[in-house]
């Protein structure tokens, strides 16, 4: 039997580019649908930003065509690569253009890049003579590929009916507010009438939504959140109507590429089984920090978007309320530059404890990750995350907001002691969090406790395997449905 066919579309996807977890996902549920038993023929497209390096990618020009736009036809030229045995498309035409930002300020930019990404990469398929069977888009910036089958469905041509449509959302506040007009400068008319609020109407993600034959949320704890007034963008009468097309898939993590086992990145590589080599990554990591050398003092850490739903500040408030408790922290981020001066401030109100680099460096980031005692993450929403899994595969225990995938993903030190991997909290304030890193610090300092929990979070298998099988019976159903 032919395989199934599936055409996945991101505005970011590692190791091209990589803003956030979208990336992270984008680059590893493909490859591991590939590598399932009964491997779909996944092929990813993504847009050919400025930002990606050409030189040392082996791109071959596949098609040249174009998308229809009131100013008149724009040129689409799509290269083809390879990373691994997945083929990965890289799309260029004028509204993605190489000098801007991945993702602007200006709303009509964003909506006119992603717009065309969307559309272009939907129209790829005919130029390639491959019909894919589903199109799996992610987040606002390929809604409207999805809300453009939908509407051309039941018309001449049949290349809409035969494909069926899944939108997966990683952060739902992200709705492409000012994409409206750009969609309707390339056809795409805003829906009247629907179930929608008429304030979303216009707007890609809930389009979406609205017209995807399925929804998923990344964990199935922000699946059941988005249902709620608190965690819905004013969209849970809207979402409660799609209720039964909605669940709640949790990402995984690219094992090979977060191994500190072989991460090249490290100063030393350690297992679940030689933990002491781990505190050399601790006195490495100090030692560039300019911290002078102490393995006693717990190092806490940051590693975000500077973000507010990131509850960065909650963590600068908390910390504030500790200073006279013995730790460090080490804070690696970039974003909102009043958190990022936030940030900094603290730095200098503590330098002897706190150290902040505003930056986004990878490989610092896996350093913090081997070195650092605990990862503090005080969302105050999380879809998913990748942080705390990553965390907790490089032994730093996290110590998180009880939301979405971090409640997931985490199990509670306290409330079980046997499989205990991290501690959770559940109000999004300062005092809360304080409460949780006083819980941590007190099993801090009976290293034997400590190292079993780090050893839970090591031992958990955090790989693709079973979530990406839950992806390709969800793409099998769907195409049985359209049958
Ligand atoms: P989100 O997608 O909301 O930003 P996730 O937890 O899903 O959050 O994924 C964040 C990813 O980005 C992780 O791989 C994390 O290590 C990485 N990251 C975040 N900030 C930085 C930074 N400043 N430098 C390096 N990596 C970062």
């Amino acid at each position: 039997m032919d395989p199934l066919r599936v055409l996945f579309i991101s505005a970011e996807a590692v190791p091209f580019v990589k803003v956030g977890g979208l990336a992270d996902v984008a680059g590893s549920l493909p490859k591991a649908l590939r590598a399932l038993q009964e491997a779909p023929d996944v092929r990813l497209a993504v847009p050919l930003y400025g930002q990606i390096n050409r030189k040392g990618l082996d791109l071959e020009l596949v098609a040249d065509f174009t998308i229809p736009h009131d100013y008149g036809p724009m040129p689409t030229r799509v290269y083809l690569t390879q990373v691994d045995d997945l083929p990965v498309y890289l799309m260029e035409g004028p509204p993605i253009n190489p000098r801007d930002p991945i993702y602007s300020h200006d709303a009509r930019e964003n909506g006119a890049k992603f717009t065309f990404f969307s559309l272009a990469a939907l129209e790829l398929p005919r130029y390639i003579d491959w019909q894919p069977h589903v199109l799996h888009a992610h987040d606002w910036h390929t809604a409207p590929a999805v809300y453009c089958v939908a509407s051309n469905r039941k018309g001449e041509d049949d290349y809409y009916d035969q494909l069926a449509t899944l939108l997966t959302v990683h952060n739902l506040p992200f709705l492409g507010v000012g994409a409206g007009p750009s969609m309707g400068a390339f056809g795409l008319e805003a829906a009247s009438g629907s179930p929608l609020p008429d304030w979303a109407e216009h707007m890609p993600l809930p389009l979406g939504l609205l017209t995807a034959d399925h929804i998923n949320a990344v964990s199935p704890g922000y699946a059941a959140e988005m249902l709620t007034p608190e965690f819905s963008s004013n969209l849970h009468d809207f979402l409660a109507s799609r209720k039964d097309t909605l669940s709640g898939i949790l990402n995984g993590l690219d094992v090979e590429r977060w191994d500190p086992a072989i991460d090249a990145a490290l100063h030393k590589n350690f297992d679940e089984d030689s933990l002491n080599d781990r505190t050399e990554n601790k006195l490495s990591l100090q030692s560039e920090l300019s911290f002078g050398a102490n393995t006693r003092i717990p190092l806490l850490a940051i590693i975000s978007r500077m973000d507010h739903q990131k509850g960065i500040d909650i963590a600068l408030q908390g910390l504030k309320q500790i200073a006279d408790k013995p730790w460090r922290a080490v804070i690696l981020g970039t974003g909102a530059p009043h958190i990022e001066d936030e940030a900094r401030q603290l730095s200098r109100d503590f330098p002897d404890k706190v150290r902040v680099i505003v930056d986004f460096d990878r490989a610092l980031a896996r350093r913090i990750y081997a070195g650092s005692d605990a990862l503090l993450i005080p969302s105050r929403y999380e879809p998913c995350g990748l942080t705390q899994m990553i965390a907790m595969r490089y032994g730093s225990v996290p110590i998180a907001r009880a939301t979405g995938g971090l409640k997931d993903t985490i199990i509670d030190h306290d409330a079980d002691e046997v499989e205990g991997n991290g501690f959770l909290f559940d109000e999004a304030t300062p005092e809360a969090l304080v409460d949780a890193i006083g819980r941590a610090m007190d099993v801090f300092h009976d290293q034997r406790r400590w190292r079993a929990i780090q050893r839970h979070g090591m031992k958990r298998d955090f790989s693709w395997g079973k979530s990406a099988g839950e992806y390709y019976n969800l793409y099998k159903s769907l195409v049985e449905r359209k049958k």
